[in-house]
């Protein structure tokens, strides 16, 4: 080869010259990757060999004609494209804290916060018809479909939904009163509508079919009947960290940011070029797209703080010999892991235990449908609020608004996976619960220490690259196991992120985070449904309760 060509500007003569456009070329279903690449190579191989010139179309044709088809894999329903969640990637980032960092009961945003969510909307949307209609009606009726429907139960789905159409929000609801429903399951609540009042109870929420030909995995219906006749009715979809669609749906207008963005490249060079940190351009975008003040934005995420600090202090104080809902009887167990861990004679041994015990803490709280911070989701509720009270008042005190800058900075994080990924497990396994979450709670150190743009990018990327393909199988449905632990998990590989982040190289980190959440969206796509809160496989299998 002449020493000026470079490998990728090969001869384009050469049929195994480029072998860009050989891989560039989608992998054709039911096919084996590896299999594909071999076979294609050959051809082109035996190509040159013979003298004959094949273009890398012909090539991949005839791989494809010799491959054996691999047995099907049932792949995920693909999503409905015309979803927001699915076309979100196009533009600018345009979430903002508020609708990112949410306040309300756990064990799971998209299936407890999401339906309530949801079912309340359709309250109020029922609330505007007109008198004559709401004369008529005779019941309210709440269909569950797909991972709603698999895993709804141990999640406490149909309480989530009762409590919405009976009024209640979730940052508000009174997390007894949805124990109460799981205590007295036959409790019957009146539902005003216009002159009406309408009796609903938990016999009105159906857990319906768990496979079909969904727009979303989490779909659920809601109508308002008279009889037999719809006097209203709507899809909805709960698409992840508590955000909701419908069918539909449009997203509110929102202003332009200050400095757009779409990746983490064209983020860190507003900060790089402008000569100021990331969490600085996400605070004038959060100022900039609802028009808020500087105040208003901080007074947000000093509430968020607070309630993260909150729900491990409260998980922290549960007895030892507590015993979380549901089939699996599971002891608490934070505050054993952290009285011993701080018996520990070695630093290092003490920081860990302590730092997987507050996780555990927020996590338990979220297994016990308390009130949890979705950051991304409920599920994944026990990471962020872990290095939030550990580096404040739990452990490293740093001031308030060095926590705060590592709020905006995981956000971006989280709104990046958002854009282009998922942060749905019914979509994406646990890699994108708890992934995202330790990829934003390594941004979260990385910031709140100082670190210069690139080294956030970097432990944000470590912890996310490190989570990828892990499956979500919830054993019997309760988002207890392997959840809990998983938080713990992914608490402690935000601290090993940040670490090596802030001890390489950074300029050699080999990785950018754009290619690892291109990553998560493909492996997203890839996993086979079982492994997506389906309850269907892995642990949710092997684990016999008795
Ligand atoms: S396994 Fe992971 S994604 Fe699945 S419910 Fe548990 S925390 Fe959420």
């Amino acid at each position: 080869m002449n020493k000026e060509t470079k490998p990728n500007e090969a001869d384009c003569n050469d049929p195994l010259g480029n072998t860009d456009e050989l891989i560039s070329q989608e992998i054709p279903p039911g096919v084996d990757r590896r299999s594909f690449l071999i076979r294609s190579a050959v051809g082109g191989a035996a190509a040159v060999m013979t003298g004959s010139i094949v273009s890398a179309h012909e090539r991949i044709e005839k791989a494809v004609r010799t491959l054996p088809v691999l047995p099907q894999q049932s792949p995920a329903p693909p999503l409905d494209p015309k979803l927001n969640v699915v076309q979100k990637g196009k533009g600018p980032v345009l979430t903002t804290v508020d609708e990112f960092y949410k306040v309300g009961p756990g064990p799971s945003s998209s299936h407890t916060i999401g339906p309530m969510r949801i079912t309340y909307d359709f309250y109020q949307r029922a609330t505007k018809l007109p008198a004559d209609k709401l004369n008529r009606a005779t019941a309210l009726q709440v269909n569950l479909f797909g991972s709603l429907s698999a895993t709804g139960k141990g999640h406490g789905t149909e309480r989530a939904a009762l409590a919405g159409l009976v009024g209640k929000e979730p940052a508000t609801v009174d997390p007894l009163f949805l124990d109460s429903l799981r205590d007295k399951p036959d409790q019957v609540f009146q539902v005003k509508l216009g002159s009406k009042s309408i009796d609903v109870s938990l016999k009105d929420i159906i857990y319906d079919a768990t496979k079909g030909d969904f727009k979303h995995p989490n779909t659920m219906t809601v109508k308002l009947l008279a009889g037999n006749d719809v006097l209203l009715e709507q899809e909805y979809y709960s698409v992840g960290g508590g955000f909701i669609e419908w069918k539909g749906y449009t997203p509110p207008k929102k202003n332009p940011p200050k400095y757009p963005f779409s990746t983490m490249k064209e983020l860190r060079a507003h900060a790089d070029n402008n000569k100021i940190s990331i969490a600085n351009v996400m605070l004038a975008n959060e100022m900039s797209i609802p028009g808020r003040s500087e105040e208003e934005v901080y007074a947000f995420i000093d509430k968020i703080i607070n309630a993260m600090v909150a729900t491990v202090k409260s998980g922290l104080s549960m007895s030892e010999d507590d015993v979380l809902p549901g089939p699996i009887k599971l002891h608490s167990k934070a505050a054993t892991v952290y009285k011993r861990a701080m018996d520990e004679s070695y630093q290092s041994d003490r920081g860990i235990g302590v730092l997987s015990a507050y996780a555990l803490a927020a996590s338990e709280e979220n297994g016990r449908g308390h009130l949890v911070i979705t950051a991304p989701t409920g599920g994944s509720a026990g990471v962020m609020p872990a290095l939030v009270y550990g580096l404040g008042e739990g452990g490293r005190k740093l001031p308030l608004q060095k926590i705060r800058d590592g709020m905006l900075a995981a956000a971006a994080v989280g709104y990046l996976c958002k854009h282009h990924a998922t942060l749905s497990a019914a979509e994406g396994g646990c890699q994108a619960e708890i992934g995202v979450a330790s990829s934003m709670a390594a941004a979260l150190v990385a910031t709140a220490y100082d670190a210069e743009s690139r080294v956030v990018e970097n432990a944000a990327e470590s912890a996310l690259e490190h989570h990828l393909g892990m499956t979500c199988d919830p054993v019997a449905g309760y988002v207890q196991v392997p959840c809990i632990e998983r938080c713990a998990f992914g608490a402690v590989k935000a601290w090993t992120a940040y670490a090596i982040a802030s001890n390489e190289i950074a300029s050699r980190h080999r990785v950018d985070f754009d290619a690892t959440v291109q990553a998560l969206a493909q492996t997203a796509k890839d996993m086979n449904s079982k492994y997506k809160e389906t309850s269907e496989a892995g642990l949710a299998l092997s684990v016999v309760l008795c």
